[in-house]
């Protein structure tokens, strides 16, 4: 069976030597007589620019890379989104939070693998007063309740390549946000989570490779597909690219941006050279 994988980025910056890594392994993992597939996620209006956009085309065709036309791009699909999320809330698995990032901060009192986890104050909210609070135009985000979830799915592992089963665990970030924060119910705001599921069983992707970062939001995923009826998709996260000091790359990091590297003279081969990349 040939295999789809696909590569995400999000145009929020240049491509890096990481990305390069990344991208790679993608189209690799696919295989000669699979596909890969490229896909723009720009779901957030105030980082992705249209210039890193087109940037990504340039740099992956520079690499050497192709990829089937036309390119799903994310803010063109906010309804299909939208209609996951109105689903999770019928089933009672998704609820408005009013609380800001500061509300959530100053009431956690437990601390996850990404910081504080959000302590459930408004999961208990009655029906009224939340139809009230959105009818007042407050701004709210929409949560996922990850123990009702549970006791729905049950247990749930997802894949790794070559690790074999990963057991979920539903509560590693506590209630996650699965629709950004808006004033109007009608903006139809989603978030990473939400969106990387639903064009992951949209696109029928078989694979997900990705780097080792987003392995612990694999919980999530996994979660959100079994509350929808997707298929799983097998995963294969990969080591990061590390700076000099051991750092995770970033795309503010000049130094490592794919276009500089070019117009300074690096080839392709240098950059696979780098990333300590063999065929
Ligand atoms: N868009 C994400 C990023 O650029 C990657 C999403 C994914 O591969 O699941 O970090």
């Amino acid at each position: 069976m040939s295999i789809l994988a696909r590569f995400a980025p999000s145009p929020t910056g240049r491509l890096h030597l990481g990305h390069a890594f990344s991208a790679l392994f993608a189209w690799r993992s696919a295989g000669s007589d699979g596909t890969c597939l490229l896909r723009i996620e720009d779901i957030d209006p105030d980082r992705c620019r249209a210039v890193y956009e087109h940037a990504i085309y340039e740099d992956l065709a520079w690499l050497g890379l192709t990829w089937p036309v036309p390119v799903r791009r994310q803010s063109e699909h906010l309804d299909d989104y939208h209609a996951a999320l109105t689903r999770l809330i019928l089933m009672g698995v998704a609820y408005p939070c009013f609380c800001s990032r500061q509300d959530v901060a100053r009431a956690a009192t437990a601390h996850g693998p990404e910081g504080a986890i959000y302590p459930g104050t408004c999961r208990t909210l009655d029906a009224a007063t939340r139809a009230e609070r959105i009818a007042r135009g407050e701004a709210h985000s929409f949560r996922l309740d990850v123990a009702k979830s549970a006791a729905i799915t049950g247990p749930l592992f997802w894949d790794e390549e070559g690790e074999g089963r990963i057991e979920v665990d539903p509560t590693i970030f506590g209630d996650p946000v699965i629709a950004r924060r808006a004033r109007f119910s009608e903006a139809r705001p989603t978030s990473y989570h939400l969106a990387v599921t639903v064009d992951d069983h949209l696109q029928a992707i078989d694979l997900v490779p990705r780097g080792r970062d987003l392995f612990l939001a694999t919980h999530v995923h996994r979660l959100l597909q079994a509350l929808l009826g997707y298929a799983a998709p097998r995963y294969a996260h990969h080591a990061l690219v590390l700076d000099g000091d051991g750092e995770k790359l970033s795309k503010r990091d000049r130094s490592t941006a794919l276009a500089d590297l070019r117009a300074a003279g690096w080839t392709v081969a240098d950059v696979k050279q780098r990333i300590g990349w063999s065929a």
